[in-house]
């Protein structure tokens, strides 16, 4: 499999504090485990990944619904303190995801490894700058530019309030647990979702949905449905595809928070179905980019084979002329 890091001296750095972060939960052994921390862990937990899953991505990166200036900004501020950087760098590369998926294009594509699609292109530093021209519906508002560039704000004040409310303990279960619990749940919807579960819809892309991460993402396990209709506000299509972001934001509109949410339309729920015998295009491709990849390898093992044949058949007819040579 090719490697897309360019950098490895830039992909060392960043890996090294990624991968201690991952230690911090493990002071808890010297703090201990107070029940203020625990609710930390849980609640931050929850309400950063609907942050992530409602405003990240949701909202700011498909405009699946609208909600007023100052709940953008306040949605936006909190998903900032999941610490997956700004709202506009976060939508912009997810749209490429979207218009390029699963081809070199893709930032985060499984087939470039999983590692890579799971974090391994956010370690590499290619995707630190960001471009941000055809993003003007969000770069028009100074203040998500502000938290954009100084995505480190959100994070820092969460910490800081996690200490102060819940002391170490607090700091090192409620932020610093809760924060690589919402990383690694968010980072599987780029990974594992395009890897396991089950294709409903014959998209371009790998995309599938999994009950299983819809639970633990609070619905953005429906990845096939959401490649087949990105504009829809619910990514459980059916009352048994549980969906606890848009159950969230279904609330919010009957409160009037949030307003003009978009729906799949019945014709479009209906097209592309694979058991109506559609022709599996993403898979498809997935099958032949995996040949193509493995081909020249077997190539060489059977010139190799052929190499060997032939010298087998020279040596063969080499001795049985002597033979008949000597006999005669
Ligand atoms: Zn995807
Ligand atoms: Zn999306």
């Amino acid at each position: 499999m090719r490697s897309r890091v360019t950098n490895r001296r830039q992909y060392r750095r960043s890996a090294t504090p990624f991968v201690l972060f991952h230690f911090v939960p493990l002071l808890a052994l010297l703090t201990g485990v107070t029940k203020t921390a625990l609710v930390l862990l849980v609640g931050l937990y929850v309400l950063r990944m609907l942050a992530i899953t409602c405003g990240y991505h949701r909202y700011f990166s498909h405009r699946t619904y609208k909600m007023n200036r100052a709940m953008q900004f306040v949605v936006g501020f909190i998903g900032t303190t999941a610490a997956q950087r700004g709202p506009i760098w976060w939508a912009k590369y997810h749209r490429d995801h979207h218009k390029y998926a699963d081809t070199d294009r893709d930032p985060h594509t499984p087939k470039d490894g999983f590692w890579w699609s799971h974090i391994g292109w956010v370690l590499s530093g290619d995707f630190h700058d960001c471009d941000y021209r055809g993003m003007e519906d969000l770069t028009k508002y100074p203040e998500l530019v502000f938290i954009n560039k100084h995505d480190w704000i959100g994070p820092w004040v969460l910490g800081i309030l996690c200490t102060v409310v819940g002391g170490w303990s607090g700091l090192v279960l409620g932020f610093f647990g809760s924060t690589i619990g919402v990383w690694h749940a968010t980072f599987s919807i780029n990974s594992l979702t395009h890897l396991v579960g089950r294709r409903r819809y014959a998209t371009p892309d790998t995309s599938r949905n999994s009950f299983a991460l819809a639970l633990v993402t609070m619905g953005e396990g429906w990845h096939n449905n959401h490649h087949h209709y990105p504009r829809s506000v619910r990514q459980g299509f059916f009352w048994w595809e549980v969906d606890a972001g848009y159950m969230l934001l279904k609330v919010m509109s009957w409160l009037h928070v949030v307003h003009d949410m978009q729906y799949p339309t019945p014709a479009s729920m209906q097209a592309r179905l694979i058991r109506t015998g559609q022709f599996d295009v993403g898979r498809f491709r997935q099958h032949f980019d995996r040949a193509v990849h493995i081909l020249p390898e077997e190539a060489t093992h059977v010139r190799e084979l052929l190499r060997e044949a032939a010298d087998q058949a020279a040596t063969m007819a080499s001795t049985s002329t002597r033979r008949s040579r000597v006999q005669t």
